[in-house]
């Protein structure tokens, strides 16, 4: 048995414990299923009443003697007639045990707690050391929910104290560093009911970070050989028809809506629109390859119920763009999108990350002669690269392999990043050719790719990743002016008006507070920089930095800061 075994027969253990516990403090309690998940495990419980917080620690406290009474779990294999005797009065158990397809059927058994279970369990519940119950949350039995609604409690489970302290420590500088919560904190951005969920306002702090990094990517984007391209909102349905989302994408799709009796979708992709630019007229081959770029912003179909915050939302603006280019320039083109991804993926600051290459599914787009050559061109543009990868056999989407980069944040938690994607399928769609050299036409091949993914994904992500304290580059507001008195507010409105020239992003604090209360604000904001003007810093031209960190830099000559701080904005220092 593996350790990582062996934890989860432990996760899977303390879910009986819990089970136990809640079976003596409410009578009449009936039993869905408990099972062990990453880092610990749930059981789903139908209750006389709704659970509230305040019962986690009760159910603690009586699952801590069972664990104290180092009860034994006994396992017993009995008919399912028996079963039936041993769970009356438990219609979910009745339901599972109808299903399983042997006679005879395991039940384990600790203290006064009996449960249907295949095991395997730890030999007693003295074994348990580490545990703790985190939150409640509803679930329809079986998932279906035309099914009874269930209350499911979730805990977590650990061999050690140390592993458990570790883990609620990480899970403690995680919620502190919850988008949601930074997002209003920080005035950043905010979703209303009233809009509807899943559609994101970008309040003016979160737009001038946008801003910024939608910058940066146009200009990196031209000066790697891309164009940028605007294309609508709406499409007629018949072009969603023939590049096969209408078919295979239903569920994601909104309904039309009608145009003087014509179908109109709101587009869930930017692809169609800029194969129609490259159609505009006919492509030598002398032109490839074409790499054509959009801030392109979609709405798909989400579930209410899997929506959060920025990171998975029903309107969005993906980084996307497509090649189009000869067979014998996929690779050199792959590896020109893995560069632009790894100098974005550092110039944001992400220390590290993990690379997929995924490859064909059973059911599949193209030939198996094209789908191996892509495959390898994939897996040589990343040698090329040096970057390290796993090959996700099978993963691929039908219509061609792809490489995906999950970036990793200061948490070393994984976010989807960036993704190149081959398609054999959209050029035959749409019949997308060039002319070659030869004189007759042949299909071009298509690269799809993002490497932000979408602008809303990836904020909400480097607020975390940052804890909202932003690189000077990328800070709403990048210096805060405070005016110690009064009598400095005409100093300050000139240091202000003067790096604002500079093309530093700058505010005056000229409420009546005192400094260090306007100090405090300003750390709460997490601005880099904090410019504190006295009598001194008038008659010398200077200002007096602090960091947010809380380090002070002391007094420096106006002309010396206006220097530092360019220096850090032009090398996106993070
Ligand atoms: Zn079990
Ligand atoms: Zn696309």
């Amino acid at each position: 048995m593996t350790s990582s075994d062996h934890e989860e027969m432990l996760r899977h253990s303390v879910s009986h414990v819990m089970a136990e516990a809640v079976q003596s403090l409410f009578p009449g309690a009936k039993f869905g299923i408990g099972p062990a998940i990453e880092d610990g495990f749930y059981y789903d419980f139908d209750l006389p009443r709704a659970l509230t917080p305040e019962d986690l620690p009760l159910i603690e406290a009586r699952m801590a003697e069972s664990l104290a009474a180092d009860k034994p779990f006994v396992r017993e294999e009995v008919s399912k007639e028996k079963a039936r005797q041993i769970f009356a009065g438990q219609p979910y158990k009745l339901e599972l045990i109808d299903e399983l397809p042997d006679e005879k059927v395991t039940v384990y058994q600790q203290g006064s707690f009996t449960d249907l279970c295949r095991g395997p369990h730890v030999r007693s519940t003295g074994e348990i050391k580490a545990f703790k119950l985190l939150h409640i949350a509803g679930a329809y039995w079986r998932g279906d929910e035309h099914c009874p609604m269930l209350q499911r409690i979730y805990g977590v489970a650990f061999e050690t104290r140390e592993e458990l302290d570790k883990y609620l420590e990480r899970l403690a500088e995680a919620a502190k560093r919850d988008h949601r919560k930074l997002g209003k904190e920080l005035d950043l951005f905010s979703i209303h009911e009233e809009i509807g969920p899943g559609l994101a306002l970008w309040h003016p702090k979160g737009a001038t970070v946008r801003r910024t990094i939608e910058r940066f990517w146009v200009d990196e984007h031209l000066k790697r050989g891309y164009e940028v391209v605007y294309t609508p909102h709406i499409a007629k349905v018949d072009i969603w028809k023939t590049s096969g989302h209408w078919e295979l994408y239903r569920e994601n799709l909104y309904s039309p809506m009608d145009v003087e009796g014509q179908d109109y979708l709101i587009k869930p992709m930017n692809c169609p629109g800029h194969i129609l630019i490259y159609k505009s007229r006919i492509r030598s081959y002398r032109e490839l390859p074409l790499r054509m770029a959009e801030l392109g912003t979609v709405y798909r179909y989400e579930r209410s119920g899997v929506l959060h915050g920025l990171t998975r939302v029903r309107g969005f603006t993906q980084d996307d763009a497509h090649i189009f280019c000869l067979p014998d320039q996929l690779e050199d083109e792959i590896v020109g999108v893995l560069e632009l991804a790894r100098f974005m993926i550092r110039t944001f600051g992400f220390p590290s990350y993990e690379v997929k290459l995924s490859t064909r599914p059973d059911k599949y787009a193209g030939t198996l002669e094209m789908w191996d050559k892509a495959t390898e061109t994939l897996r040589i543009a990343l040698e090329r690269i040096g970057f390290p990868y796993e090959i996700d056999p099978g993963e691929g989407v039908f219509y061609g392999p792809k490489i995906d980069i999950k970036l990793k944040d200061a948490l070393g938690r994984g976010w989807q990043g960036p993704t190149t994607q081959v398609d054999f399928n959209l050029p035959q769609r749409f019949d997308v050719k060039y002319a070659g050299a030869d004189g007759s036409e042949h299909n071009v091949v298509m690269v799809h790719r993002t490497v932000l993914g979408s602008m809303e994904r990836f904020f909400g992500c480097l607020i975390e990743h940052y804890a909202g304290a932003f690189p000077v580059w990328l800070a709403p507001v990048q210096a805060v002016l405070i005016p110690i008195a009064d009598r400095h507010l005409d100093y300050a409105f000139r240091v202000e008006k003067e790096l604002k020239a500079n093309g530093v992003r700058v505010e005056v604090d000229s409420r009546s507070e005192r400094m260090n209360s306007k100090i405090r604000q300003a750390q709460l904001q997490k601005i880099p920089y904090m410019l504190v003007i006295g009598d001194k810093e008038v008659a010398e031209a200077a200002v007096s930095v602090r960091l947010r960190s809380g380090e002070d830099l002391g007094r420096r000559g106006l002309e010396e800061f206006k220097t530092m701080v360019k220096a850090s904005i032009d090398a996106r220092d993070s």
